[in-house]
């Protein structure tokens, strides 16, 4: 169970949307583990999960978040995609660092 993440936003597609930690994550009637909404720009993670698991989470809503409007924004994609990346991440910290940097 996690009480906060140490980030409270991210900025995905120029647009900032508000991270928080909350019970239920829904879209609908549906609860689910991690939820990113489009119009209000927030994702919701379920603070029923471990650090770990919250992490691979933010990953994938970000993910849905950078495909938005694209035919490829599909679960399947997603999940693929979000495993690819967190990999990457974690092995190209100074590659990601360099490619942000402001020029
Ligand atoms: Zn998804």
């Amino acid at each position: 169970m996690i009480e906060k993440i140490d980030v409270k936003t991210v900025s995905i597609n120029s647009l900032n949307y508000d991270i928080s930690i909350v019970e239920k994550p829904s879209i609908g009637n549906e609860i689910k583990d991690g939820v990113i909404n489009f119009s209000d720009t927030t994702i919701q993670i379920n603070k029923d999960v471990s650090l770990e698991r919250a992490k691979e989470i933010l990953a994938h809503e970000i993910i849905h978040g950078l495909f938005e409007g694209m035919a490829i924004n599909n679960e399947e994609n997603v999940e693929r995609v979000t495993e690819r990346l967190l990999n990457f991440i974690k092995l190209n910290k100074r590659v990601l660092d360099f490619l942000g940097d402001r020029l």
